[in-house]
């Protein structure tokens, strides 16, 4: 995780590496750092957010038209100001910012302890600002050639970027499965940084390097990018379509709470691109690869988080729609277990970012094999979006609230319309049944724009949950997997402790936690399934557990047994788990407001998970 912003240009880098960071804080925020220069360097380094370090810094000197900067979610060293980065080197000429993990630390810091370099931090990032520079002082090499041959000694993950005391005309950045970008001003200043969002202030113009790169940013003579093995690359620069109004909280008071609300204009946006005239689906991107999915024995999703949710809601769309096969596996597991795999497997990585560490580690395994992958990604560049096949992008704009709200809804949304296209081009589906689900999905951001309705009844019952420290969210079938996002979202954000089951399960084991003193947010929106549900509420009930009940606005049953009730808009059952997490996402907003914890960046958790 962790956010990296670096400058060199004409200007004061200060302001620039600051707003970068701001707007990285998403990353990682438990420490903030920068370093300009000046002729003398600046290095300040501050335990907590940007603001604290802007705080620390306001009559500092920061002078410098170089600098680089970083915003801290600790691996190795616990946050702090010493572990804080830019570390700097031995000799105090060369700082660095880093993301990512050097795992071979512990055997390069004890050699380059034995030879007397002595060590400021706990971290991993500082043996590679010594290495460079012994690599350096050794070996009589510029500084690119010594990042290079330090990085050949290195294992893990890593994006960083350099800087020499001695020369502010240059920087060096160099990436391995963490991301980096290089924007590329027109007036000839750089600005690189772990994402789009600081650079396209400045520049539209990017490139985004690759695994294994390493850049030579001179203000003199311009970029020059080289591979691990020093073979020169061809710069690609592209044109990304972000600007800065996208990037701020509009009238809302948080990322979260803004995210929330759009929903409905950009699954708009999506459903429009995807439906042509005669409601027929399109998914130009996969043309050529149709016949894979079409006569795929098996697809695989993997994902992790609420990405992972999303594809157990695919798990039931596509066994149901597209009647294919389908496994859901954590990423994170899937990696290390040596799964079986088949040459006409389809794997699917699910990830808004689309640098989602375990995710992309899971692709480059099967893609040893030769197996098909796609991605279904939401940030355009990204690794994950690169590594695949085939990519979709939900274009549902910058997600930047770490509870992911918006990119759930795209991902099932997109993965809706995917599952309606298979199981028609499969032959599953007749024409009549196929226009009439892509006619009900048209209708979707108008039925989630009614469903925002619901907003003051959450807001009233999260004064209820605000005083429990536990909960249970259940839901059956297609609400299964909402019951277990409701739960994360209820954990990442208000730090109640909630655990989400499929409504049946709750007799092997939770139905023991059950007494008056237990919130139980029952999913009852599938049509299908709601007498089985109304059974399992009973069974609640006769244990005196607190039932919220989630039901649509057709419901007279359900409204009948539970003690509170959020009502929404009716829709067909494949998509009510986008209509059912709404009330969950503003029930979990509400309760973390109500305790006064911080929405858009609760403890201990980053939004992009890039270390393993
Ligand atoms: N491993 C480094 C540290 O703990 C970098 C972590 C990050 O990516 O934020 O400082």
């Amino acid at each position: 995780m962790c956010g990296i912003v670096a400058y060199i240009g004409q200007n004061e880098a200060f302001p620039v590496l600051i707003k970068g960071l701001q707007l990285l804080e998403y990353r990682g925020y438990d420490s903030t750092g920068v370093a300009t220069l000046n002729g003398t360097l600046n290095l300040y380094k501050q335990k907590g957010k940007v603001q604290d370090l802007l705080n620390f810094t306001a009559n500092k000197k920061t002078d410098g038209t170089v600098g680089i900067g970083h915003t801290r979610w600790a691996t190795h060293g616990q946050p702090d100001n010493q572990n804080a980065h830019p570390h700097v080197s031995h000799s105090g000429r060369l700082s660095l910012v880093h993301n990512g993990i050097i795992e071979n630390y512990a055997t390069l810091k004890t050699a380059l302890q034995n030879k007397g370099y002595h060590f400021s931090s706990q971290t991993d990032t500082e043996v590679l600002a010594h290495l460079i520079e012994d690599i350096q002082t050794e070996q009589l090499v510029p500084l690119d050639e010594a990042v290079r041959l330090a990085l050949q000694q290195v294992r893990g993950s890593y994006a960083i970027v350099i800087m020499d005391k001695d020369d502010k005309t240059r920087l060096i950045a160099a990436r391995k499965s963490s991301p980096l970008a290089i924007g590329i001003c027109k007036n000839g200043e750089f600005i690189v940084a772990s994402d789009a969002m600081p650079i396209v202030e400045y520049t539209n113009d990017i490139i985004y390097l690759d695994d294994e790169e390493i850049a030579l940013i001179d203000l003199i003579n311009g970029l020059k990018i080289t591979t691990l093995d020093n073979k020169s690359v061809a710069l690609n620069i592209q044109r990304v379509d972000l600007s800065p109004e996208m990037f701020g909280k509009g009238k809302f008071d948080t990322y979260m709470l803004k995210e929330i609300y759009e929903q409905p204009s950009v699954l708009r946006s999506m459903i429009n691109a995807r439906l042509d005239p005669q409601y027929r689906i399109l998914f130009d991107e996969l043309l050529p690869h149709m016949d894979k999915f079409l006569k795929a024995r098996r697809i695989i999703i993997t994902a992790c988080g609420t990405s992972w949710h999303a594809g157990l809601v695919a798990k039931y769309l596509f066994e149901n729609l597209a009647r294919i096969t389908v496994d859901v596996e954590y990423a994170s597991e899937f990696r290390y277990r040596n799964p079986v795999l088949f040459p006409d497997d389809i794997v699917i990585a699910i990830s808004q970012s689309g640098e989602t560490a375990d995710t992309l580690a899971a692709i480059e395994l099967v893609k040893e094999q030769g197996i098909f992958t796609y991605s279904l990604v939401n940030a355009v560049g990204s690794s994950i979006a690169r590594l695949t096949d085939a990519v979709s992008y939900l274009h549902v704009g910058p997600e930047i609230g770490v509870a992911s709200t918006k990119a759930f809804t795209g991902q099932v949304t997109l993965l809706s319309l995917l599952a309606i296209h298979l199981g028609y081009m499969g032959g599953k589906i007749p024409t009549q049944q196929y226009t009439e689900l892509s006619k009900e999905l048209e209708k979707l951001p108008q039925i989630l724009a009614k469903t925002l309705i619901c907003n003051a009844q959450t807001q009233k019952i999260a004064y209820l949950l605000k005083n429990h420290k536990n909960a249970l969210y259940l839901g059956r079938g297609y609400n299964f997997p909402v019951a277990l996002e409701g739960a994360l979202k209820l954990k990442e954000i208000s730090y109640i402790h909630a655990e989400g089951y499929p409504a049946a399960e709750m007799k092997h084991g939770p139905i023991a936690l059950i007494d008056e003193n237990m919130p139980l947010v029952v999913l009852a929106t599938n049509e299908s399934q709601k007498e089985k549900i109304a059974s399992n509420m009973h069974e609640i009930k006769a244990r005196k557990g607190i039932i919220i009940a989630i039901v649509d606005e057709h419901d007279t049953q359900i409204t009948q047994i539970a003690d509170y009730v959020i009502v929404v808009p009716a829709i067909a059952e494949p998509f009510s788990p986008i209509v059912s997490v709404i009330p969950l996402q503003l029930l979990s907003y509400h309760t973390a407001v109500a305790l006064r914890c911080n929405v858009d960046q609760p403890r201990n958790l980053a939004k992009s998970v890039t270390v393993e």
